[in-house]
């Protein structure tokens, strides 16, 4: 029997409800917008799905949600290791982001973004998943999707004899919110270029004394079994409730060498775990405990952003940081300015108003995601990554400095030395080319 193919109208469309998504869903639907969030996920994220969010992205969250929402555990600061020495960094200060960091489960997380997007007067559908986009002469006009789960209307059944209601979802604009892979975003012609930083990331979340810690710890001399060093990074967060999440992350696409295996990545950063975390890394059997992996497109790195109707934002984007691998922080941002611009664009019905997304984010980023570049193929050099990692070992200032640039807490209204520096090395970061695909 063929699908009955029930149809759903709504001004915009949100493909994937992440933080990106739920974002521009909280930010819409309290202007009035009729929105819609489809999200492909099915039930909660798990236990050991934690991120940290830096004091701009605590800053961005408590605009969007009621902080009470979320049970996280607040951090002073950032806890480096490198080459034996320990220099404790606290959150660089600033007048706009007062907030202490915090590490967050994703299912507080997203749970309460999406509770509130709910309440604001956003549709959220679950277990739904944009499988094609719907095109009416050349332009995008929604999407079709499928929902998993029991329903009246159910015609067709998954592999797993799962019901299936399918639903076009005709829409005026399209948000792409859909992760890393970006399925949808890819049947739009959106691509990353790869010749940018792309991060793959692995983490488990283990019982720990210390996770009342003040302190995000993280070892930036990453090195392989030979010594070589690795461009990445390993990082303990502390949870607060009994554990701790234990990460690392790696800096591939420019390599000229193979890169190691991430679990085994994983494995050697546990085996030299601080011993005050009480985590007997060593002894750890990975392969009997769920490790959590993904990839994280970086630096700005999917092009186009934008299209006659259509807007992509978050990992989907590709947004995330080279240096640090903040992604909820600019999955936040960005679907708040997509949500403006498509705000406006739909107030002033001018389709030509989305176009300025594009140059928002180039304002808002463009400087730092250029350095942070050039940054990310900097390190993956042996011979550039250990002289300057010997460096910044020895001088807690460079690593303020960094820590400053990095998490976006930079002073424009009082720049000081850090960001004197980072201005130099931004016009020279202009002034070398990068290849566009
Ligand atoms: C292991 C790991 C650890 C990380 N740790 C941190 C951290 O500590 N701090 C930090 O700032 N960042 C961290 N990140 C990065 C951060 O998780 C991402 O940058 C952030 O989740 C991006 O949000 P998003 O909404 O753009 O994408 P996602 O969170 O990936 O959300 C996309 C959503 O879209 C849905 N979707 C996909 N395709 C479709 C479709 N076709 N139809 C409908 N729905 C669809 C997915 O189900 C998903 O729910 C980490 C990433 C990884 C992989």
């Amino acid at each position: 029997m063929p699908p009955t193919q029930a149809e759903h109208s709504t001004s915009v469309l949100v493909v994937g409800g992440g933080p990106t998504g739920l974002a521009a869903a909280i930010s819409l639907a309290r202007v009035g917008v009729d929105v819609t969030v489809v999200d492909a996920r099915v039930g909660e994220h798990p236990p050991h799905a934690t991120g940290a969010l830096t004091p701009r992205a605590v800053t961005q969250l408590s605009e969007l949600v009621d902080l009470d929402r979320l049970t996280g555990h607040d951090v002073s600061g950032v806890r480096v290791l490198v080459h034996g020495r320990v220099v404790d960094l606290r959150w660089p200060e600033h007048p706009d982001y007062v907030l202490p960091g915090k590490v967050v489960s994703r299912a507080d997380l997203d749970g309460a973004l999406r509770d509130t997007a709910i309440e604001a007067g956003a549709t959220i559908w679950t277990a739904a998943t944009a499988t094609a986009p719907l095109i009416d002469d050349g332009i995008v006009a929604g999407a079709t999707i499928e929902q998993a789960g029991d329903s009246s209307q159910t015609t067709e059944f998954d592999d797993a004899g799962k019901a299936i209601t399918t639903v076009d979802v005709r829409s005026k604009f399209v948000l792409i919110a859909d992760g890393a892979l970006s399925h949808f975003g890819r049947a739009l012609g959106t691509a990353r270029n790869r010749s940018h930083p792309m991060g793959v990331v692995a983490r488990v979340r283990l019982p720990s004394p210390s996770s009342g810690e003040p302190w995000i710890e993280t070892a930036i001399d990453l090195h392989d079994s030979i010594g070589k060093p690795i461009p990445g990074f390993g990082w303990v967060f502390p949870g607060g409730d009994g554990h701790a999440t234990v990460g690392v992350g790696l800096l591939t696409a420019f390599r000229q060498t193979e890169d190691p295996p991430i679990a085994d990545l994983l494995r050697s950063w546990l085996a030299r775990l601080p011993g005050h975390w009480g985590i007997n890394g060593d002894r750890i059997d990975l392969t009997s405990l769920p490790i959590d992996t993904g990839r994280l497109p970086m630096g700005g790195s999917v092009h186009p952003k934008s299209g006659p109707n259509w807007l992509v934002a978050g990992d989907a984007a590709g947004m995330a940081s080279p240096i640090n691998g903040a992604g909820l922080e600019s999955a936040l941002e960005t679907g708040q300015i997509a949500a403006q611009v498509i705000g406006q664009s739909l107030s002033e019905d001018n389709g030509l108003t989305l176009r300025t997304f594009e140059r928002y984010l180039e304002a808002e980023w463009g400087r730092q995601l250029k350095v942070a570049r050039l940054a990310a193929r900097a390190i993956a050099k042996p011979r550039i990554a250990r002289p300057l990692t010997n460096w910044a070992s020895r001088s807690p200032e460079l690593l303020a400095g960094g820590l400053r640039i990095v998490t976006g807490l930079q002073r424009d209204d009082n720049p000081g030395r850090a960001e004197r520096n980072f201005a130099r090395v931004a016009r020279i970061a202009s002034l070398i080319p990068e290849r566009s695909s």
